[in-house]
């Protein structure tokens, strides 16, 4: 085994309603055997020989979608078999319906420093129009509860682009999300995926979605607005109050190594992208059986490992350090990709500071287009 990862994602495939929009791993958690993937999830972690971790994220579906008791399970075992002792962030995301007193208890006594909160939106009518079953109220009462407890590490998700929204809201939004007085925020546009509701009325005609102008729109107010208050805009969809970064996200989009734990969840280890089976009874079988739940593992080239480097960091605002990049594949970063930027650099679409290639402001709106300019022709 090289070095050890100092990260690891488990996954709680469980939510109590399953929006029109998503596309996730999960499954709605009525009749589930939730009980029995707990267990499993623990004997998956407990036999991959984990070190020290430096952050945990818990995410789904929706992790508060468990009773407070399975989620106290859940926590304790976690800080049993895992090695927190130099855990610098430990994240869970929570739905603001599901987050009970009882629950917020749990969290409140277990070492979970970070909560991250799907908001998506404070307008009641529209969080119903998008399949959610949390209202504007409940979020105030969770966040006021959480800050309660102690926990000053709050994010919120919001989505923009939503059908029928307008500037209007979308103002609205970003004002409300202002007044929380919280350190993180994620904004993320309305994707629409495969097998989703939203998909199927698009395909009928009846998914009345803002122009892709308006989206642009959006977006640059949405930048304008943050930074006007004093929020880092540090990736494409995350804003933060200084040094209140996700350091588990960071890792993501630095090319880091991580464990991903639990039905559906992905990993990459020792060079290996690797996905667990996704149906939970399938996954409860492989881990009976096998002790692991792996349905398909990549191990990735040189090239690929590369692309990566580019998909991913230039996502940050910081972009990816050519030293760095020269030091980790041993290749001249200007004879690999010399002409790609000349042209990016003419088209207004990166920058290069202090060592750094950056996406620019127009450069990060267009995303992965900027990114597919570093796929190595073979
Ligand atoms: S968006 Fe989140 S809460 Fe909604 S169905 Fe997907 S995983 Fe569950």
């Amino acid at each position: 085994m090289l070095k050890k990862p100092t990260s690891a994602y488990v996954h709680i495939p469980f939510c109590t309603q399953i929006c029109y929009y998503c596309d996730f791993s999960k499954v709605f958690i009525k009749n589930q055997p939730v009980d029995a993937y707990l267990q499993a999830l623990i004997r998956e972690i407990e036999l991959a020989d984990t070190g020290k971790l430096r952050t945990l994220y818990i995410g789904g579906g929706t992790p508060t979608a468990i009773t407070a008791e399975q989620l106290d399970y859940l926590l304790t075992h976690l800080e049993k078999i895992l090695d927190l002792s130099q855990v610098e962030e430990y994240t869970i995301e929570a739905n603001p319906g599901d987050l009970s007193p009882e629950k917020i208890a749990v969290l409140q006594k277990s070492r979970v420093n970070r909560v991250s909160l799907g908001v998506q939106t404070f307008n009641d009518k529209h969080l119903k129009r998008i399949g959610r079953s949390h209202n504007e109220a409940q979020i105030y009462d969770n966040i006021a509860a959480l800050k309660q407890a102690g926990f000053d590490n709050i994010s919120i998700d919001l989505i923009y682009a939503l059908p029928g929204q307008t500037m209007e809201d979308v103002r609205e939004n970003v004002a409300k999300a202002l007044a929380l007085d919280i350190p993180h925020l994620s904004l993320y546009s309305l994707i629409l995926e495969h097998h989703t509701v939203f998909m199927n009325k698009m395909r009928r005609g009846k998914l009345n979605l803002p122009t892709e102008d308006l989206e642009a729109e959006m977006f640059d107010y949405i930048i304008a607005e943050l930074e006007k208050n004093g929020f880092e805009h540090y990736e494409i969809s995350n804003f933060t109050k200084p040094t209140m970064e996700s350091r588990h996200n960071l890792m993501y989009w630095d090319n880091d190594e991580y464990y991903g734990f639990g039905a559906g969840a992905s990993g990459y280890v020792d060079g290996v992208r690797y996905r667990n089976r996704g149906p939970i009874q399938h996954y409860l079988k492989a881990i009976t059986e096998e002790g692991h739940a792996r349905l398909s593992e990549e191990f990735l080239t040189k090239r690929e490992m590369m692309e990566e480097e580019f998909f991913l960091g230039l996502r940050k605002k910081s972009g990816v350090s050519i030293a760095r990049f020269e030091k980790k594949f041993q290749e001249n970063f200007d004879g690999l990709y010399g002409e790609a930027v000349k042209e990016l650099l003419a088209d207004g679409l990166v920058q290069i500071t202090d060592g750094r290639l950056r996406m620019t402001k127009k450069g990060l709106f267009l995303g992965d287009t900027v990114a597919e300019k570093f796929i190595l022709e073979v």
